[in-house]
């Protein structure tokens, strides 16, 4: 489509950072990135969402998603693949694509905080009936900054 920003990414009309290209499908990096490691995996055909994405484009999506997260570093880290979908799922360009989004622990919408690691009862009892210096030494000794 003439008038769609990623079609004419996708035909070299618009300039891009791309990262990954094949007979299906494009990626490149977002403009505007929400994570170290934020890439749009984009079909060349024009689809406007998933609700017009066929099995093929969905299977060339999902190899494409496995070869740019090896080829970014962030396969065994782990990595967030989106894709938003119309006027309630905030998506802001009619194109299907994919967010691919990794390089750091990424926040959950329902907050729910998953690698806080955990500590057992006697360090517990540190943190909680030990003098406040006990208790600031103990952190200072074990908590990481995610
Ligand atoms: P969505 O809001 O899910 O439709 O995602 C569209 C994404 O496209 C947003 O994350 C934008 O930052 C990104 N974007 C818009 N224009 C460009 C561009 N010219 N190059 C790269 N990414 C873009």
């Amino acid at each position: 489509m003439s008038d769609c920003l990623f079609c004419r990414i996708i035909a070299g009309e618009i300039p891009s950072n791309k990262v990954y290209e094949n007979d299906r499908v494009f990626a490149f990096r977002d403009i505007n990135p929400q994570a170290p490691v934020h890439v749009l995996i984009v079909p060349k055909k024009h689809m406007d969402n998933v609700l017009q994405c066929d099995g093929e484009t969905a299977a060339a999506l999902t190899d494409a998603v496995g070869v740019i997260a090896r080829q970014e570093g962030v396969a065994a880290s782990g990595f967030r693949v989106i894709s938003n979908c119309g006027r309630d799922g905030a998506q802001s360009v009619n194109h299907l694509h994919v967010h691919l989004l990794g390089g750091k622990a990424l926040q959950r919408a329902d907050g729910i905080i998953h690698n806080v690691p955990r500590i057992n009862r006697d360090d517990a009892h540190i943190i909680t009936q030990g003098t406040a210096s006990e208790s600031w030494a103990f952190c200072r000794r074990n908590i990481k900054v995610l």
